[in-house]
């Protein structure tokens, strides 16, 4: 019998109610048991870290850079074994799975300094005698909603900076993936966090997130998932007058110039569309090729994607892991069809791949020979699907890649210092790379886009107080 993890609210590890988590790499394999939280669990959360806010925001900075520490600690000290619960549950491969294990640690790390570094500002008054404070001070309950496909990374960078500024959260990680989010909740409440200061809902959006969303006890939520029901919690949110953050998708391009180093622009655009199988929010989906290296740069291209290693996320020589589960591989095998239906070219991969283990394993599609127009061009895909698109020159590129609804990575991969400048200043996504992977960012820097990729502030570094604080201007006669 596996062990059932359970919710946390309130203090108390609570649930009856279970599904099993399965691993996309061998689909007999159950990662574990995790409990299902009701709208009646979702409220009883909500009203728990309202309770518990008045509290925690007053709670010394000491005691909240101590609990963020030993937490980074203890995620830094198990990363090889929270690496393999990730890769299990979501399929990225074992050393991407480290990897981001890692970097949740890093962050819970960066936002424990950041609790002592959080400063205001003094101002003279235009009027004499007065002087002027600025401070920032919590905003009360946070409701953090997240995806599946950085099942630890992206819940560490929401609780992280929410606690650390004074916030209490009730956080729902996404159905397919509680494990990760499971674990650092339990390390969390392990390292000392107060009851009620973070709570734990596991389960359905249509349950759960819409019970968080729905609630006028919830005073901000931050979001990342997909366009759709960012748009509805959008709307809902501005119902309740609460402020709200949303990361969404993507369809990001590299440009390849002329004058790129091949081998450079081949890693990247490989690493960027295909690592990870592909479903990263920043991945590349759009090549945009110009006429003098289109030919040699398809061929080594096509060639490395040919070779890419798909199999068990655990497996040693994997460097492509699984499709997440059912529904996301008939969604890519879709629009594998779709682009073929639409005349790009297919050249190569694309076909499901048969492992060992039952597993949804896909080669990585590569299409030449596609527009900007195309379905395959203008949606998001999410799994591991680029298309190249040939264009004349530098000019019609940058057109090419600002020509989307989405704004969050756009990469270029040149040796001229005047295209890498003008393409840095004059792209519209929020993250530019230059001869580096559109996937791939620092922690301690903002994340997050434009258009319809995001809205509101940045994510991570300094400037997530921007979100997880409310500025006070305070008045006060010298006397
Ligand atoms: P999703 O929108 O289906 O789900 C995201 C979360 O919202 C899940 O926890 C889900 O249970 C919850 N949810 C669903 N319906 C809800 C409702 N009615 N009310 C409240 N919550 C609800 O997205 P997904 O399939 O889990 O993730 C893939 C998407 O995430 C892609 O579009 C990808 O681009 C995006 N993403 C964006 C970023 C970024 O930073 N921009 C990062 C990672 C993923």
């Amino acid at each position: 019998m596996l062990e059932l993890h359970r919710n946390l609210i309130d203090g108390e590890w609570v649930g009856t109610d279970a599904v099993e988590n399965i691993n996309p790499s061998n689909v007999n394999d159950v990662v574990g048991v995790y409990a299902r939280a009701s709208e009646e669990d979702t409220k009883r959360a909500i009203a728990a870290a309202k309770a518990a806010f008045p509290a925690w925001s007053r709670t010394g900075i000491l005691d909240r850079h101590a609990i963020l520490r030993k937490t980074a600690d203890e995620i830094l000290a198990r990363k090889q074994e929270l690496g393999e619960l990730l890769s299990r549950e979501e399929g990225k491969s074992l050393p991407e799975g480290i990897g981001e294990v890692t970097r949740a640690g890093q962050i819970f790390d960066f936002f424990a300094g950041e609790v002592l570094r959080l400063a205001g500002e003094i101002l003279p008054s235009v009027r004499p005698g007065l002087g002027v404070e600025i401070t920032r001070e919590p905003l009360g309950v946070i409701g953090i909603i997240t995806p599946w496909n950085f099942p630890i990374a992206i819940p560490s960078w929401k609780i992280a900076p929410a606690l650390a500024y004074g916030n209490t959260v009730v956080v729902k990680p996404a159905d397919l993936v509680p494990g990760s989010t499971w674990a650092i909740v339990d390390i969390l409440a392990r390292a000392g966090l107060p009851k009620g200061v973070l709570n734990l809902v596991m389960g359905r959006g249509s349950v759960v997130g819409q019970t968080m969303v729905d609630s006028k006890d919830v005073t901000a939520i931050s979001f990342t998932g997909s366009v759709a029901t960012g748009r509805r919690i959008a709307a809902a949110s501005i119902e309740h007058n609460r402020k709200f953050q949303l990361e969404m998708g993507g369809k990001n391009p590299t440009v390849v110039l002329d004058d790129a180093d091949l081998k450079v622009a081949v890693e990247s655009v490989a690493q960027s569309a295909f690592f990870s199988t592909g479903q990263r929010c920043t991945a590349t989906s759009r090549v945009i090729v110009t006429e003098g290296i289109h030919d040699e740069f398809v061929k080594a291209l096509a060639e490395r994607t040919r070779n890419l290693r798909v199999g068990d996320a655990l497996d040693k020589d994997t460097e492509i892991g699984p499709v997440v589960d059912p529904s996301q591989l008939s969604q890519d095998i879709d629009y594998i069809e779709i682009g073929k239906a639409e005349g790009a070219r297919l050249v190569s991969g694309g076909e499901r791949v048969k492992r060992n283990n039952e597993g949804y394993f896909l080669q990585p599609a590569l299409f030449t020979e596609a527009t900007n127009a195309m379905r395959i061009a203008r949606e998001e895909i999410f799994g591991p699907v680029a298309a190249v698109i040939r264009v004349k020159d530098y000019e019609e590129a940058l057109i090419t890649a600002n020509d989307t609804d989405f704004g969050l990575s756009a990469g270029i991969v040149t040796t001229s210092l005047k295209y890498a400048t003008h393409f840095k200043r004059n792209s519209e996504a929020g993250m530019v790379m230059v001869n580096v992977p559109t996937a791939g960012v620092d922690f301690h820097v903002p994340f997050g886009g434009r258009k319809g990729s995001s809205y509101g502030p940045r994510e991570q570094g300094k400037y997530a107080a921007e979100f997880f604080t409310v500025v006070k201007t305070s008045y006060t006669l010298a006397g």
